[in-house]
């Protein structure tokens, strides 16, 4: 199929070679400073540059099988790149769950300060205070958010998140249960994010799911469920309906009634900080995606920030290090000296240039900018779930938060399914919602427009939604068109991996150099 000129949009292709692929021997991109006076003795002065500092027992004796580019093939390369992608700087990027909002440029630019990035993780103390400042003080502000006791900033992600929850909630449960009790079952309602049941079962629980009940978790189904083998309820408010539990006091009350802990999945916080505290509806852990809610380009599986917050009687068990603060000299430092807690769940201290960013924008919005983020949120979401629904169905209750699911069910009958109208929304230069999740809804399609989008910009996404419902299914089967890539084998993609340079070589070797 050729471009599609009717929809306005068609993106760059180019017939991009991979880096190791360019350059020749000897070009370079960088030239590294001189050394300063002094440094390495017995060499020339004119001749000293920092490769110098590494003993020669260090080196290699031959030199790595590196790409020699210069500095504009690289540039190059990598703008092409950009003009092939899609990313939230480009475009409407509604993917459910995800939460992909803009990060403020402001954000960006702070966290590369050098007295930010220049930082070594085992530097003392007394040298860092600055770092362990904005550490401690995001602690203190996620906590606030959360209606929590504590924080710990270690997670890199909010299933990392999790399954520190759950290492808590272990530890939780042999301290007080002693050696008979056995609670081995983490219950989880049928609209749970995969990550729930995977960090749980890491953690060493068996899953028990429990169905939905229009949409929300059937109060007698978890009462069935609860015994004296609970050691969780995993449950996430907004849940991935985008619909507010409201009996959530009720379903704290009984899970804690049967000794068990409640754990909130925090991705969707974004509908609700502000308003409501996990905390105070009864929650014990919180967890926090920073990428998500707290401004940070995610996506292409960069680093994450998933820390958690946990009430008073679940702080000792915390990872180690705490970031706290001496009362007497106001000094900060690194808390190692927890009896009780699970340990390390990560290298040092998190992903600290995310935490950085996070801090930058809770500061810049403050209290107030993150209610009106959560208010605009769900506004938007209920605006295009207002105008879509008469064609989409619209499964469950009517009000959602921050993001809504539909279901494409009604276009089977035609031939057409929700990857094909996914597939189709990429023609008119908009990403995709999430589909086929939650997995309860049939054909589902998640979507989540943030705060960021203005009513043209979702004016212009719900009049595509509505066109592409009336399109010849033999186009939309097609599709995408106007893409840099066209519609891939994903299947295949998801099995046969090529992530290494290594790799790649090693399936060249076998079947040539693939066509594109
Ligand atoms: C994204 C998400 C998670 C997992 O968070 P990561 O930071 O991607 O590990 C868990 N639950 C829900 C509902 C999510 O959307």
């Amino acid at each position: 199929m050729t471009v599609d000129e009717s929809t306005g949009f068609h993106q760059a292709k180019y017939r991009e070679p991979i880096l190791f692929e360019m350059g020749a021997p000897g070009r370079v991109g960088i030239t590294l400073p001189k050394l300063p006076a002094g440094i390495v003795k017995d060499k020339d002065e004119n001749d000293k540059s920092f490769q110098d500092l590494i003993p020669d027992n260090l080196r290699c004796t031959q030199p790595p099988e590196l790409p020699e580019l210069s500095a504009p093939e690289v540039v190059r390369h990598y703008t092409r790149l950009s003009q092939m992608s899609y990313g939230v700087d480009t475009n409407t990027y509604p993917l459910g769950s995800c939460t992909m909002k803009y990060t403020p440029k402001l954000c960006m630019e702070l966290s590369s300060l050098p007295g930010i990035t220049e930082l070594h993780p085992n530097q003392p103390a007394e040298t860092v205070q600055g770092a362990l400042k904005i550490m401690y003080d995001l602690q203190n502000i996620l906590a606030e958010i959360g209606g929590v006791r504590a924080v710990t900033l270690q997670p890199s992600a909010g299933a990392q998140g999790e399954y520190t929850g759950m290492l808590i909630t272990r530890a939780y449960h042999e301290f007080n249960g002693g050696s008979d009790e056995v609670r081995d079952q983490v219950i989880l309602p049928d609209t749970a994010h995969g990550t729930n049941p995977a960090s749980a079962v890491m953690a060493g629980y068996n899953i028990v799911e429990i169905p939905s009940e229009n949409g929300c978790v059937d109060l007698e189904a978890l009462e069935n469920a609860l015994s004296e083998r609970t050691a969780a309820f995993m449950l996430t408010n907004p849940n991935t309906l985008g619909i507010f539990e409201d009996d959530v006091l009720k379903i704290a009350e009984m899970v804690h009634d049967a000794g068990a802990l409640l754990y909130y999945d925090g991705a969707n916080l974004n509908a609700i900080m502000g308003w409501v505290r996990p905390g105070d509806m009864g929650y014990d852990i919180v967890h926090f995606n920073l990428h998500k809610t707290f401004s940070t380009p995610h996506g292409g599986g960069g680093p994450g920030s998933g820390p958690i917050g946990v009430s008073q009687k679940l702080e000792k068990f915390l990872p180690v290090p705490v970031v706290a603060q001496d009362e007497k000299t106001k000094n900060y430092y690194l808390d190692y000296d927890l009896p009780n807690s699970i340990g390390k769940v990560k290298g040092f201290y998190g992903n600290f240039n995310v935490l950085v960013k996070a801090y930058i924008y809770l500061r810049l919005m403050g209290g107030e900018g993150l209610r009106d983020i959560a208010e605009i949120a769900t506004l938007n979401s209920n605006y295009m779930k207002e105008k879509l629904k008469g064609v989409y169905e619209l499964p469950y209750k009517d009000l959602r938060k921050h993001e809504f699911v539909l279901s494409g069910s009604m276009f089977k009958d035609k031939g057409v399914r929700t990857l094909d109208i996914a597939k189709r929304l990429m023609d008119y230069g908009l990403h995709a919602p999430t589909i086929y999740f939650p997995l309860i809804v049939d054909e589902a399609l998640m979507i989540e427009p943030t705060e960021n989008e203005s009513k043209a910009e979702l004016d212009r996404y719900i009049e595509v939604l509505l066109k592409i419902a009336e399109e010849d299914p033999e186009v939309l089967h097609s599709a995408p068109h106007n893409t840099s890539v066209g519609r891939i084998d994903e299947i295949y993609a998801a099995k046969n991996l090529l992530l290494s340079w290594r790799m790649y070589k090693a399936k060249c070797s076998v079947d040539g150099k693939p066509t594109r």
